[in-house]
């Protein structure tokens, strides 16, 4: 039997595994939020902390890792290596347990206690570089070291996740606003952190022609809002976000900027009043 038939047949068994965990679990809420009648506002907000490994990068890292096995960069015993500041890391330390594989999380040493805690619950191992500009080289030759796949969320998020709708985070959106008295809202509205569900979003809502317009909030430090404003795709700040999982030092190449209608640039304090 040749090599190449025996890597599909492990790699057609691990489709299969992340697909069956897909059909057991259930989607995320969309939480209906009441504001004062004269406002004249409906404020939905999808509360994607609820999926079962614990983290609201699941539908990425589940994305991520269909795109790497179809595309046969992961294979059996592949070390799965991703630069992170800590959500992904934690999904994609679960769907690697699932399938077996090796994997390792690269990260700034600022990254929480409980994330690292999960990562290796799930038994994943941590490298802790010193600034979030690092993680990004530093995960590349971890993976060129180990024979492993860098699996490089910040590159593909925009393009592992298909935009048409295949249970994407839109058209879960979508299918259950449909029973609402407005079920095409006016605006959606999203962080960015690698930019992926912006540009998901952005493409579904062009695709099934809805008059939808979409918003991206960014934190301070971040170099997406002034990089969609001056229309400079290679924007970097060199700061990091003090925001979790949202805003980036640099431009990232998952980020969209041509499908926002409009991006707001929101005061940490705001940020975390907010939470
Ligand atoms: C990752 C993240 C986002 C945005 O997701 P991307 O698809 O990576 O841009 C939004 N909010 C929070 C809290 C996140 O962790």
């Amino acid at each position: 039997m040749s090599r190449r038939f025996s890597d599909r047949a492990w790699a057609d068994e691990a489709v299969r595994k992340i697909n069956a965990e897909n059909n057991r679990s259930a989607d995320t809420h969309l939480y209906s939020v009441p504001l004062p009648e004269h406002w004249g506002v409906q404020l939905y907000l999808k509360d994607e902390s609820t999926h079962r490994s614990g983290s609201l990068k699941h539908r990425l890292a589940r994305s991520l890792f269909l795109f790497g096995l179809v595309n046969g960069w992961i294979r059996e015993g592949t070390t799965i290596v991703e630069a992170s500041s800590g959500s992904t890391a934690v999904s994609e330390a679960y769907f690697a347990q699932l399938l077996g594989l090796p994997f390792i999380a690269v990260m700034t040493r600022t990254t929480s206690p409980e994330k690292i805690a999960l990562i290796e619950q799930f038994g994943g191992a941590c490298l802790l570089v010193d600034h979030a500009s690092e993680v990004y080289a530093a995960a590349a030759e971890v993976a060129a070291t180990s024979g492993g796949h860098y699996m490089d969320q910040f590159t593909y998020a925009e393009r592992a996740t298909d935009w048409r709708g295949n249970n994407n985070i839109a058209e879960s959106i979508f299918e259950q606003l449909a029973l609402e008295e407005h079920p095409v809202p006016r605006w959606i509205v999203v962080g960015a952190g690698t930019g992926g569900t912006s540009a998901t979003i952005g493409r579904y809502l062009r695709y099934h022609r809805h008059h939808t317009s979409l918003a991206v909030v960014d934190p301070e430090n971040s170099a997406f809002y002034p990089g969609w404003r001056s229309g400079a795709a290679d924007f970097s700040t060199g700061q990091p976000s003090r925001i979790e999982g949202i805003g980036r030092p640099r431009m990232e190449p998952s980020f969209v900027p041509s499908v926002i209608d409009h991006m707001i640039q929101v005061p940490d304090a705001a940020s975390v009043a907010a939470m």
